[in-house]
C-alpha cells in the first residue's frame, strides 16, 4: 500500500489553489464541496473561481507564486502547467510538511485525489495509487451502480440513530450486529423506495425493541472456502465471513481469502500442513466452543468443501454437544475447483460415467483402500492428500489389472495463479514426479478423461 486512504476535515481551513485555469477550477469545487476556504494565486482566474472564493470567504492573489502563500494553509495544490511553479510548491510545501498535491504529476505529490462515490455522508473513495486514474474511474462507475443514489438518507438516518442506540446497546458488537441486521432487511427497501417517515419509525421501533441478549449470542459458521482462488467463494461464505469477530483457519485457505475478513477481526492460525498439525484436531474443536461461547461470532475457514475431508463433522460435534448455533457453508471442493481450472472434466459421455473422491492419507504408515474395488471401468479416480503415496496408489492399481498407459494427472496449487499440471501414466507418474518439486497441496486425477486436458485447458 503506497498511500494511506483517510478521510480530512477541511471545514474552514484554508487551502493553497496555485492556478486559475480549468484544471484549478475542478479542484477548487472539490475543495469547496469539502467547506475549505479558498486562497488562489494566478494572475487571471475562471469566473466561477471567483464566486467559489466569494461564497466561502477565501481570497485571490493575482500574483506570481512565492513561499509566503503557504502561511496559514494546510494544504497545497499546484494546478499550473508552469514545471518551475510546481517544483517550488512542491519543494516549499514539503519543507514545511505540508500536503502537496501537483495535478497529474505523481512525483511531485505527497497526496493524491480519489476517485469518490458520493452519497453524503457516505463516501467511497477509490484510487489506484497513482498507477492508473481511468481504472480508478472505471472501478467508481461500478460501484456508482451499486450504491443507489438514496443511500445518503439512509447514512443521516442512521446517523440520528446512534447515540439512543448506544444507550440501548453499550457493546459495539451488538450495535454491529443491529445494523447489519437492518440493512440486510427492509429498513433499506423503504429509504431506497423514498418512504422516508416508514423508514424512521421502523428504525425507531427497531432501536426499542433491539435485544441485547439475541444479538450477542455467539455463533460458529463452518465456511467452504473453495481451493484457493477467492473468486470461488460463494456469496454466504464472502458475508458470514465478513459477519465474524474471529476467523480459525489453516494452511488450506488461500491468503486472498482472509482479506476478505472483517479489518478488525481476530485471525487465528490453526495450523494443518501435512504431519503438522500445528493446533491438534480437539484443540480446534474446544476453540470454536469456546470463543462461541464467549458470545462472538466464529468462522471457521475450510479449503474446499468443509464436508468433504475437512473433518468438518467433527469439529460441529463439540459444538452441537454445547448447543452452539451454526450454520455450514458449502464450498468448491479441491476435485471441482481443480478439474476445471485444469481442464479436466471429472465424467464426461466417452470417458467416465461416474466419479470417486478417495483419500490417499496414510493411516499406520500405509493406504488402506479397497483396491480391487477401485479398478472399474469408464471412472474417474479423484484421490486427495495422494502425493505421498503416489507409488504406492499407483502400484495398488496397475496390480489390480488397471492398464499400464491409464492417464493420470497431478494439479498442484489447483486454481491459484501458479497452477501446474503434470500429465502421465499411472505406470510412470510416480517416477516423473519423484524428479521433480511439486508443491502442496495438490490432487491426484486417474482416468481417461485426462486425455482431455489440452482441448479443455484454459487457464493460463
Ligand atoms: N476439504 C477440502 C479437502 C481437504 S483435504 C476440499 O474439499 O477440497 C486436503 C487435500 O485437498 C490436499 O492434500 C489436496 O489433495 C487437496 N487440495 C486442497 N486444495 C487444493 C488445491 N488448491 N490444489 C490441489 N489440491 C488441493
Amino acid at each position: 500500500m503506497d498511500y494511506l486512504p483517510v478521510s480530512w476535515r477541511l471545514r474552514d481551513q484554508l487551502a493553497l489553489l496555485v492556478g486559475g485555469g480549468d484544471i484549478a477550477l475542478r479542484k477548487g469545487r472539490l475543495l469547496v464541496r469539502a467547506g475549505a476556504r479558498l486562497r488562489v494565486v494566478a494572475p487571471q482566474i475562471e469566473a466561477e473561481l471567483k464566486l467559489l472564493i466569494e461564497q466561502q470567504g477565501g481570497e485571490w492573489l493575482p500574483e506570481t507564486y512565492q513561499t509566503h502563500h503557504l502561511d496559514g494553509v494546510v494544504l497545497a495544490i499546484g494546478a499550473t502547467d508552469d514545471n518551475d511553479v510546481n517544483r517550488q510548491l512542491n519543494a516549499d510545501a514539503v519543507a514545511r510538511q505540508l500536503p502537496v498535491n501537483v495535478v497529474d504529476n505523481p512525483p511531485l505529490c505527497t497526496f493524491i485525489f480519489p476517485a469518490i462515490v458520493d452519497r453524503d455522508p457516505l463516501l467511497i473513495s477509490i484510487s489506484s495509487g497513482g498507477a492508473s486514474p481511468v481504472l480508478a474511474r472505471w472501478a467508481r462507475s461500478k460501484i456508482e451502480t451499486l450504491f443507489p443514489a438514496r443511500l445518503g438518507k439512509l447514512a443521516e438516518l442512521m446517523g440520528r440513530f446512534r447515540k439512543p442506540l448506544a444507550e440501548k446497546l453499550p457493546q459495539i458488537g451488538a450495535r454491529r450486529l443491529f445494523w447489519e441486521g437492518l440493512l440486510d432487511g427492509p429498513l433499506m427497501e423503504k429509504v431506497l423506495a423514498g418512504q422516508q417517515a416508514e423508514a424512521e419509525t421502523l428504525l425507531s421501533d427497531a432501536v426499542t425493541n433491539a435485544d441485547i441478549q439475541k444479538l450477542s449470542q455467539g455463533e460458529v459458521y463452518l465456511v467452504g472456502a473453495g481451493p484457493g482462488d477467492p473468486d470461488l467463494m460463494t456469496f454466504r461464505a464472502l458475508r458470514l465471513l465478513q459477519k465474524a469477530d474471529i476467523v480459525l483457519y489453516d494452511r488450506l485457505v488461500g491468503k486472498g481469502i482472509l482479506e476478505l475478513a472483517r479489518r478488525d477481526a481476530e485471525l487465528v492460525y490453526v495450523g494443518k500442513a501435512r504431519n503438522e498439525h500445528v493446533v491438534p484436531q480437539q484443540e480446534i474443536n474446544n476453540l470454536l466452543v469456546k470463543y462461541a461461547l464467549e458470545g462472538k461470532k466464529v468462522c471457521r475457514l475450510k479449503g474446499g468443501d468443509p464436508f468433504i475431508f475437512g473433518r468438518g463433522g467433527e469439529e460441529l460435534d463439540s459444538v452441537v454437544a454445547a448447543g452452539i448455533s451454526f450454520q455450514v457453508v458449502p464450498g468448491v471442493t479441491a476435485a471441482a475447483g481443480c478439474a476445471s481450472y485444469a481442464g479436466i472434466p471429472l465424467t464426461h459421455r466417452d470417458h467416465a460415467q461416474s466419479v470417486r473422491f478417495i483419500t490417499g492419507h496414510r493411516k499406520d504408515g500405509s493406504v488402506d483402500l479397497p483396491w480391487a474395488n477401485l479398478n472399474t471401468v469408464n471412472e474417474t479416480l479423484v484421490f486427495y492428500m495422494g502425493l505421498v503415496s503416489l507409488a504406492e496408489i499407483c502400484s495398488n492399481l496397475l496390480a489390480q489389472g488397471m492398464a499400464t498407459d491409464m492417464p493420470a494427472a497431478i494439479v498442484s496449487r489447483g486454481t491459484l495463479e501458479d497452477q501446474q499440471v503434470i500429465i502421465s501414466s499411472i505406470s510412470s507418474l510416480p517416477d516423473k514426479v519423484a524428479t521433480m518439486e511439486v508443491a502442496a497441496p495438490s490432487l491426484l486425477i486417474i482416468g481417461t478423461v485426462v486425455t482431455l486436458h489440452p482441448r479443455y485447458s484454459w487457464f493460463m
